[in-house]
């Protein structure tokens, strides 16, 4: 409970108003810590309300403490404009019946007018890293009083290379300051790095993890023939499962494109969210879903990390996610906070080595399902025929290499599932080609709507 916290009754009041009654798991092991002045390194899957256990434990002494002579007390960094501004969303929720007030920092917006809001001296600032150093860069921020700082989603930063940059701003802030870092993961690659220099002697919170299936979401998978019979059967899904609001994820840009253009020529409310789109006509879009105008989203996985909307009951993989943790994130934008959800992927025999590898993954088993009307001709790998029968028959040898290759196919597969392959600078968001590091990341970045870590200098 709340209440038990000894949380300020203005806060209280905002909860209330929220309908947050009790607190999240995630929320009762952050807070208490997080108000004895600990940083801490929390795991905790999707969806499991971390935003306020971040924010409540700041904001409640602020409330407490007021300090209108300080500059900047709280940084939140996020990796997207999206999440940057649902952070924001829930704070001036949260502070409603107090004075504190928030900033918005992200790539997309109009620089000056941020040196405005910089100017006001906000006391907690929600910014991308690279805008934040832009702004840096010109002196409009000081940290010298900053009492928390914040990395949510830091597997996310990493991901899109913003390691160097969050090193830099909080190697720019108080070193007294109280800092906590959120990650679905602490198995990243430069997450060690990362917490060494930004951490001091950090306690780790281990809740359920990104890999831990979500236990209030439905995984069933549909095989099908190729892309015009998986077009036929998002349709049919649209057009009878109950839901308020779904989700449809395709790996390609092009892909969303020409398949949300397919389901609205059917009287489908759909809109569609790539990181080609810039950033008034993304926000266009995610009001539009918000308040209901269209019920559906066809999106690439990189656009539509993290963001949390309410009533999504249904995600579609048009495409299967390219490993576990992508599958995760696709999944985990249903099912938050309690709710039920129904995740549907649409597998064809390209993709049935990659499905089976992330069901081990998550240590789970997707219900197969079919519609009778839209039943393909193709039924699955015969593998089970290829292996066992031919032992000790003549064709054994062939059998034994078939087997081999199986098995090698298999490991391999094993080995990339659940990590993050990194993009490509071609019209898919993150694609299986090898292409070199550097524009990768950047590609990614732009993608994922904030600006790229390497600036022009002007
Ligand atoms: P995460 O950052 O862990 O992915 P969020 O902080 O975005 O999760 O929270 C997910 C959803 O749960 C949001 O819609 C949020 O408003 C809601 N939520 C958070 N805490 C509570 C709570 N204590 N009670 C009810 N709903 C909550
Ligand atoms: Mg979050």
């Amino acid at each position: 409970m709340f209440s038990e916290l000894s949380l300020h009754e203005r806060l209280l009041k905002a909860l209330d108003e929220l309908s947050f009654t009790e607190a999240t798991p995630v929320q009762s092991a952050v807070l208490p810590k997080a108000m004895d002045k600990k940083d801490l390194m929390v795991c905790s899957e999707t969806g499991s309300g971390k935003t306020a256990a971040f924010l409540l434990p700041a904001l409640n002494h602020f409330q407490d403490n007021p300090a209108p002579q300080s500059s900047t007390r709280m940084l939140i960094l996020v990796p997207t404009r999206e999440l940057a501004r649902q952070v924001f969303d829930e704070c001036e929720k949260l502070t409603r019946y107090t004075f504190i007030k928030t900033g918005l920092i992200t790539g997309g917006d109009d620089f000056r007018h941020q040196v405005n809001t910089l100017r006001k001296n906000p006391e907690v600032l929600i910014a991308t890293p690279g805008r934040l150093l832009e702004q840096m860069d010109n002196s409009n921020t000081d940290f010298s009083d900053l009492e928390y700082l914040i990395l949510d989603e830091a597997d996310r930063m990493l991901d899109f290379g913003f390691s160097p940059d969050m090193i830099r701003i909080a190697s720019e802030c108080r070193p007294e300051r109280q800092t906590m870092l959120f990650s679905a993961t602490l198995k990243q690659k430069g997450m060690v790095e990362l917490i060494k220099l930004v951490l001091n002697e950090p306690e780790s919170l281990m809740l359920s993890t990104a890999r831990d299936k979500h236990e209030n979401i439905h995984h069933q998978m549909m095989l099908a023939d190729d892309h015009a019979h998986k077009e036929k059967l998002t349709r049919w899904l649209l057009e009878n499962e109950t839901f308020e609001k779904a989700i449809v994820f395709t790996n390609k840009r092009l892909h969303a494109d020409q398949l949300c253009a397919k389901l609205r020529y059917h009287d489908l409310r759909v809109g569609v969210l790539h990181g080609e789109m810039d950033h008034s006509e993304r926000k266009r879009m995610m009001g539009m879903l918000a308040a209901g105008q269209i019920n559906i989203l066809v999106a690439t996985d990189v656009a539509a990390r993290g963001l949390d909307i309410k009533g999504i009951e249904l995600v579609i993989n048009f495409e299967m996610a390219r490993n576990g943790d992508d599958y995760v994130h696709r999944v985990g934008r249903t099912g938050r906070a309690g709710e039920k959800g129904v995740a549907i992927s649409l597998v064809d025999h390209a993709e049935w080595n990659l499905t089976s590898s992330i069901e081990r993954y998550l240590k789970t088993r997707f219900e197969k399902r079919s519609i009778k009307e839209l039943r393909g001709s193709w039924k699955g790998p015969k593998k089970l025929k290829a292996s066992g029968k031919a032992a000790g028959t003549k064709k054994k040898k062939s059998s034994d290499s078939k087997k081999t290759t199986v098995g090698k196919q298999r490991l391999r597969d094993k080995k990339k599932t659940g990590k993050r392959r990194a993009p490509a600078k071609d019209g898919s968001d993150a694609s299986a080609k090898k292409s070199p590091a550097k524009s990768q990341t950047s590609s990614k970045a732009v993608d994922a709507g904030f600006e790229p870590m390497k600036r022009k200098k002007s």
